[in-house]
This record gives C-alpha cells, structure tokens and sequence, in this order.
C-alpha cells in the first residue's frame, strides 16, 4: 500500500469535533462587532511579495525569516500572507475605502508563517483581525480595547491582562532611537547576535528581545515613553483616562515594542500565563504611517489581531464546555418502501418547519447500526419508518434522552409534531 500522504509541519486539520469551538468562538466575534458598527472585509490570502516588505519592513522576523515566498508559474514572486493589516490597507486602497470616508473592518481567517512549530505556535495559524482607518483619536484606540475586553467576558476567558505602552511619534522616536543606540553601543559585549545584527537597523526591536541574558541591561535603557512629543503624550493620558473611566485595568510596559515597524503611539498586547511561552492572544495598535508607506495619502490607522488558536487553547484550558451538535431528529428507515417515503416526508418536514435540524439515516443498515448511529448523532428524537408503519400511514417517534413511551403518530402530523419538538427546545434556551 502506498504511504499515506502527511499535513505539512506546523498545519493542522480542524476535526469535526474540534470545529463546534471555533465556530461559536467565530460566532461570539461576529456578533461583537457588529454590535460596534464593524464590517467584515475579505482578502485574498495570497499577495504579492513586495506588500509585506514594504509595509511590515525588511528587517522584522516576518519579513526576514518567516515567509512563505515563492514564484508563480509567470515567474512573480508571491506570499502566503503572515498577516492581515497589510492586505487589508492594500484592499482599501486600490477600492477607494479610505477617501473620503472612514472605515471600521474586520477580518478573520489562516495566516503563514515559517517558525519553528511548538504548543501555540504553527505554521499556519488563525487570527481575527480588526482594522480602523481615518480616525486620529484615543477615543478609537480604547473601542478596540473596550471590544477585546468585552470578547474575553463573553467567551469566559479569565486571567488575560492588558498591557499598553506608546510609541510615540515617527519624529520622537527617531530622536529616542539615538539615545538607546548609544545606550546599547556602550554594551554592545552583552548583546546577542541578532541584536547586534539589529543595532543600526531596527534598535527598538532589541527592547523585545526574549534572551535571559540581557534582560537586566535592557531593563536600564532609557525609555521611551519617557521621551514621547507633546502630542503623543496627551493621547495616551487621554487613552488611560477613558481606560479608567470603563474601569479596565491595564498596566503601563515600556518595553512593549509590537514585532512590527509601522506602528506608533498606542501599542497594547493581552496576554495570559495559561499558556506557557505563547501567551499572547492578542496585539494590537496605532499604525498612523502604514497607508502613506503604501502610497495612499497619511490616513491614521488603529487595529488589532488576535490568534484564534492560542483563545481556542484557553477555552480548552479553562474548561469551558464543548458545544455539541444537537440535531432534533434521526429518522430511520427500514426496507425500500420506507426508505422511498421517508426521504420524500424529510424534505416535506424541512420546507414546512424552519429550523429544523433533522438527520436521515443514509447507507440502510440493520435495526441495531440504525439505532446506534442515531445515539451517536445526539439527536433527541428517533423517528422510525418501518414495515408496520408504512401498512398504517404512521410514524414512530422514541425519545433517545428522556424516558417518555414511543409513540405512533400519524405521517400526516409529523410537520406538526416537528414544530412542537423545535419550539420547545429554542423555549428551553431562552433564545
Ligand atoms: P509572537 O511574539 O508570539 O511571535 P507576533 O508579535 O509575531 O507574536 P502578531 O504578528 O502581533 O504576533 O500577531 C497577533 C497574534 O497572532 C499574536 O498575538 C498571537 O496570538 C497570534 N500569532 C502570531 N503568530 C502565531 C503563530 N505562529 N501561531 C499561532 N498564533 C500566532
Ligand atoms: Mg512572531
């Protein structure tokens, strides 16, 4: 027999028993935003090479090390895209979103990158992406935190803390950036080879470095929060006073960096310790320079990713229980007459009864598989065609959960009947 063919490293399969999660999860999203007045906008995953090094920049870990590139068959050089924000502005670009006008978008779906796969670290991994352009203010920047806070309480999740920092402006973090080189140049001996490596390029990236050995010398460089301009300085005490007029707690880290280049001023992350190394679930900040670097005019931008895998981990974790598929009924159906009229009064019973989740038994099979496959289904009702039934019209109805007698009721009441089961069980949740 020939080998059976693997996923790629660091791709999963998302199993019929594990996708009930990820569509409330997905479903709890949607419904969030919308209630903010966010729209959903939908890109390709593929794009060319060149927008991801011009917008995320070339000396990240993204662009440096991380990307799926790779030639078309007309020889142009293309990438599985590691992130959203940067379609995103692309898309509203070449549509005409920003002119004019301003936007509030989400996205969600796979992103690609080549690290080294580990527990909350895959190759191709999910992220709901949120994205606002046009708008300049605080008051922008504490929705999407207000909007992240409110997704943690309505999925459960506790124990994630927010951390916030700015970046302040292109002009006072160049100024910044001279002080920390020459902070850093007088301990050059300390630092590793990627930070030597970004000492010129991207210094600030070195303040994010995870390398034990130099956290004590990093910890002493001069902050930058403490060089902010005047303007950067009012926006973020406004955004800590509309934080604390919500009563969302935070806590200020100037080390907070973002891997990314095109972000300024606010920055924020929610992380947990739930989850061992990868625990950040979500990152998010102010991109104010990112549409002008793509050629559109200087439009502020504010968003935030979130990864879906690491917020699934923590739902695992925390217990919350599985949704389970629960249909109403599985009808089974013994010999071909039966089969022929039970098919024709399922499609009956789904046109007249809105709602209905209604499973029929396909492949025949014997009373015992027949009945096993209707447990395993979770269905709360067998409906049972046999020969019996088709000599008087009716149908059997046993109750798979509860205790109640099997009854037979007539093939002409089954709509009825089916009406009376979906309505008591939407009466049963309150919906
Ligand atoms: P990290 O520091 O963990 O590498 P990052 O700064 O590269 O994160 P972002 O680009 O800001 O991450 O992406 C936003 C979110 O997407 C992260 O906070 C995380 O929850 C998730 N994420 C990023 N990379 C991965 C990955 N390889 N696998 C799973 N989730 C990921
Ligand atoms: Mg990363």
């Amino acid at each position: 027999m020939a080998k059976n063919i693997q996923a790629i490293r660091g791709m999963h399969d998302i199993l019929p028993e594990q996708s009930p999660r990820w569509q409330q999860l997905e479903q709890t999203v949607k419904s969030l935003l919308a209630g903010y007045g966010y729209s959903e906008i939908r890109m390709p995953i593929l794009e060319k090479t060149d927008l991801f090094c011009r917008s995320i920049g070339e000396v990240t870990d993204i662009v440096e090390k991380e990307m799926y590139s790779f030639a078309d068959r007309n020889g142009d050089s293309l990438t599985l895209r590691p992130e959203g924000t940067a379609s995103c502005v692309r898309a509203c670009l070449e549509n005409g979103l920003l002119h004019n006008q301003t936007q509030k978008l989400w996205y969600a779906g796979p992103m690609f990158r080549h690290e080294r796969p580990q527990k909350g670290r895959y190759r191709q991994f999910h992220q709901i992406g949120v994205e606002t352009f046009g708008l300049a203010g605080p008051d922008i920047d504490a929705e999407l935190i207000f909007i992240t806070a409110r997704l943690w309480k309505a999925l459960g999740l506790e124990g994630i803390r927010l951390e916030i920092n700015s970046l302040g402006s292109s002009e006072a973090r160049a100024a910044y950036r001279e002080q920390l080189v020459e902070y850093l140049s007088a301990h050059e001996e300390l630092l590793d080879e990627d930070s030597k490596r970004r000492l010129h390029s991207n210094p600030l990236r070195i303040l994010d470095s995870k390398n034990p050995d130099m956290q004590a010398m990093i910890e002493k460089a001069p902050r930058l929060l403490e060089h902010l301009d005047e303007d950067s300085r009012q926006h973020f005490e406004r955004l800590k006073a509309l934080l604390d007029a919500a009563g969302i707690e935070y806590r200020i880290n100037t080390r907070l960096v973002r891997g990314l280049d095109y972000y300024c001023k606010t920055v924020f992350e929610w992380i947990t310790d739930r989850l061992g190394a990868q625990g950040t679930v979500c990152a998010g900040g102010r991109f104010d320079g990112l549409v002008e670097q793509l050629g559109g005019r200087a439009t502020p931008a504010s968003g935030f990713a979130m990864g879906i895998e690491r917020l699934i981990a923590l739902l695992e974790e925390a217990g919350a229980e599985t949704p389970i598929p629960r249909p109403h009924a599985y009808l089974v159906m013994f010999g071909d007459q039966a089969e022929l009229r039970g098919m024709q009064l399922a499609e009956q019973c789904r046109n007249a009864v809105p709602g209905l989740q209604l499973v029929v038994n396909c492949g025949a099979g014997s009373f015992k598989s027949q009945f096993k496959r209707a447990d395993k289904s979770g269905a709360a009702w067998a409906l049972i065609l046999g020969e019996d039934e088709m000599m008087t019209n009716t149908i059997a109805v046993k109750d798979l959960r509860g205790d109640s007698e099997q009854q037979n009721i007539d093939q002409a009441e089954l709509e009825n009947w089916l009406h009376t089961v979906v309505d008591k069980q939407l009466e049963n949740f309150g919906e």
